[in-house]
């Protein structure tokens, strides 16, 4: 047997979450069986755990939306025991068996080979958080918005997408303003490459159809009216890539800036990223990355703790990334 988090519902429809041990016919259908070495506290492992909002679709759970593993069985000609492995989306914490588990049964479909230049550690502190920000990068290089259209406005950037978000286009030549509830938080963002971090007041009152014109381009992790206000502060030909929803789905926001200013909003969905695709992304991710900012800010913890993170981060309270150890790293 092996250890993992369980997520059953009651008969109200509470969700509760424990550690406990699973047995090998618990394991979901599958090619490929892995032994987890790390996983990822996301935003969505919090709503899982707490279950603010119905992401788990199969009870019991085990959350955990981002893998990286090895290996140890596979039918599948494309994967050999041994091989070294990333995961992240088609489901998994939702409708499949998660990440926060010692082993896993997955479709071999979903796999991408780990680059050798990156550890299991450093593959979670990237992990969705770092396949969105790379699909945001691509829509808005496919769209022609760049460094050279002004600079770029990154919400919930003291988060962890955010705070990816906020390096890796500081590292590919964006001017950077990062949008923080947290002031404790600046001086982090600045050493992560933000030029400016502001606070959450601009985005606060009524939503103007049309605002002054600060940014070329967004980031947003937040949603709601933070989004609202974000859309009518875009430059003419700008975009907004839309990532999270921190703070609610809902859009107030009015036709004025697309109609008006041409901006475009940009949806990305990191579950569902082609194969092919998150190869390239994957390589990208390796190149670009560095390494020692993605260790500051990042923290981990052991299946123990991963628990109350997910209770934390739904409240706002993780700063940066958080990587789940598990097996041998
Ligand atoms: P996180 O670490 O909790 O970051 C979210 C950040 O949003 C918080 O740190 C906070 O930033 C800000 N925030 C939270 N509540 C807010 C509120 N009420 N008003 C304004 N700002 C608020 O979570 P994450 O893992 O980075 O995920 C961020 C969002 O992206 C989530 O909604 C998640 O579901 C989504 N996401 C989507 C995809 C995709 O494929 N589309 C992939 C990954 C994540 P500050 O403290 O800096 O203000």
């Amino acid at each position: 047997d092996f250890a993992a988090v369980l997520l059953e519902r009651d008969e109200e429809g509470r969700t509760g979450a424990r550690l406990t041990r699973l047995a090998d016919s618990d394991l979901m259908a599958g090619e490929v069986t892995l032994a987890v070495r790390a996983s990822a506290v996301n935003f969505k492992d919090g709503l899982a755990v707490t279950g603010r909002l119905p992401v788990v679709r199969r009870w019991p759970m085990v959350p955990g939306i981002d893998a990286a593993g090895v290996v140890i069985a596979s039918e599948d000609a494309r994967w050999q025991p041994g091989d070294e492995v990333i995961l992240t989306g088609w489901g998994v914490g939702e409708t499949h068996l998660g990440g926060w588990s010692e082993k896993m049964r997955v479709s071999g479909d979903w796999l991408v080979r780990r680059p050798a230049a990156l550890s299991p550690v450093e593959a979670m502190a990237l992990g969705t958080a770092g396949v969105t920000v790379a699909e945001g990068l691509d829509r808005l290089a496919r769209l022609g918005v760049t460094p050279a259209d002004g600079s770029i406005v990154v919400t919930g950037a003291a988060g962890g997408v955010g705070s990816l978000a906020v390096m890796l286009l500081a590292r590919e030549g964006w001017s950077v303003t990062a949008v923080t509830g947290r002031p404790e938080e600046a001086e982090r963002l600045r050493r992560l490459g933000a030029v400016e971090v502001i606070g959450r007041d601009l985005f606060m009152g009524p939503v103007k159809p049309l605002g002054r014109e600060r940014w070329a381009a967004a980031f947003d992790m937040v949603g709601s009216a933070m989004l609202a206000h974000v859309l009518s502060m875009l430059k003419p030909g700008g975009a907004a890539i839309a990532c999270g929803n921190a703070a609610g789905m809902d859009l107030p926001a009015s036709l004025a800036p697309f109609i008006l200013r041409g901006v475009s909003l940009i949806g990305v969905d990191s579950v569902r990223v082609p194969k092919a695709r998150r190869e390239a992304i994957w390589s990208r991710l390796a190149d670009i990355v560095d390494r020692q900012r993605l260790a500051a800010m990042t923290a981990v913890v052991d299946l123990t703790e991963a628990i109350d993170a997910g209770h934390r981060i739904v409240e706002g309270g993780i700063a940066g990334r958080m990587v789940v150890a598990i097996g041998d790293l």
